[in-house]
């Protein structure tokens, strides 16, 4: 297929799990530089269509592309390389580093299980480089947690720990972004800069796909919202059109 000008295409993506369809000939397509919501009811195939995307599991069928690169079926490592990185609903902190060190150690890795191994084998004073730190106090900043840089990590509550693990998503300087329910456990102040930062990386070019349960938030930021059930697309479209459609109403909301 000849040049797709799209940053992330998802074609066609089914995976079972046993007898479970949990994602059936499903699609999306994400313009650089734009955000792409996720939404849908509990066990529709959300979760498993990040997972697809930065290579936790392997599709039975289907295509995805990052940019014009394919990388269904490649390991996780691999994708990362490509530009992809995401968060987890369970931001998985190492002990014994500072959130400073946290968010810079997003400038070597894009992938879950190297953030501990990175901060590990470097000697300490290795740990981290000084643009590194540059770039991590201005992600610290925009998420409003640089007073906190100095603090271990894995002591914050669970709403700052989330923040921290987009802030460190960030520094990779990833051209997708997989953010998987990062607004959960924030305060409104926090949802505030959340948003801000997301909007910030959009204009800045990435490409944001986020699983969302905050409808709201959804609403407000989302350039396209695609909305799953039992594993297929129901439903796509900018918010104004998908905030009336009756099925999502149904689907979604149980209206
Ligand atoms: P959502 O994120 O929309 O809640 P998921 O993608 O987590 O939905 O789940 C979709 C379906 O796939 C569910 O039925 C879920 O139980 C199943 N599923 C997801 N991951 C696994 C897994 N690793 N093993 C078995 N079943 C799974």
């Amino acid at each position: 297929e000849p040049m797709s000008g799209r940053a992330l295409v998802v074609d066609g993506i089914s995976k079972a799990f046993g007898g479970n369809q949990a994602l059936d000939s499903a699609s999306l397509r994400a313009e650089p530089g734009s955000i792409t919501a996720l939404i849908g009811p509990n066990g529709s195939g959300k979760t498993t269509m990040l997972n697809m995307i930065c290579g936790f599991y392997r599709p039975d069928s289907g295509r995805i592309l990052i940019g014009d690169t394919e990388v269904q079926g490649k390991a996780p490592e691999r994708v990362a390389g490509c530009g992809v990185a995401r968060t987890f609903q369970t931001p998985d902190i190492p002990d014994g580093v500072t959130v400073l060190e946290a968010v810079a150690s997003g400038r070597y890795s894009t992938d879950r299980v190297s953030m501990l191994s990175t901060v590990l084998r470097l000697p300490r004073h290795h740990r981290v480089r000084a643009a590194d730190i540059a770039e991590a106090e201005r992600a610290l900043d925009v998420v409003g947690l640089s007073h906190l840089r100095d603090e271990t990590a894995t002591a914050l509550p669970l709403g700052m720990r989330r923040l921290l693990e987009v802030a460190r998503s960030v520094v990779a300087e990833p051209r997708v972004l997989l953010l998987d329910e990062v607004a959960s456990g924030l305060d409104e102040d926090e949802v505030e800069r959340l948003a801000g930062l997301i909007r910030q990386l959009r204009d800045a070019g990435c490409t944001i796909v986020l699983v969302e349960h905050n409808f709201r938030l959804v609403l407000a930021l989302a350039d396209t919202i695609v909305v799953l059930a039992q594993g297929r697309v129901i439903a796509e479209g900018p918010p104004s059109a998908i905030e009336h459609n009756p099925r999502v109403l149904s689907e979604y909301l149980g209206v």
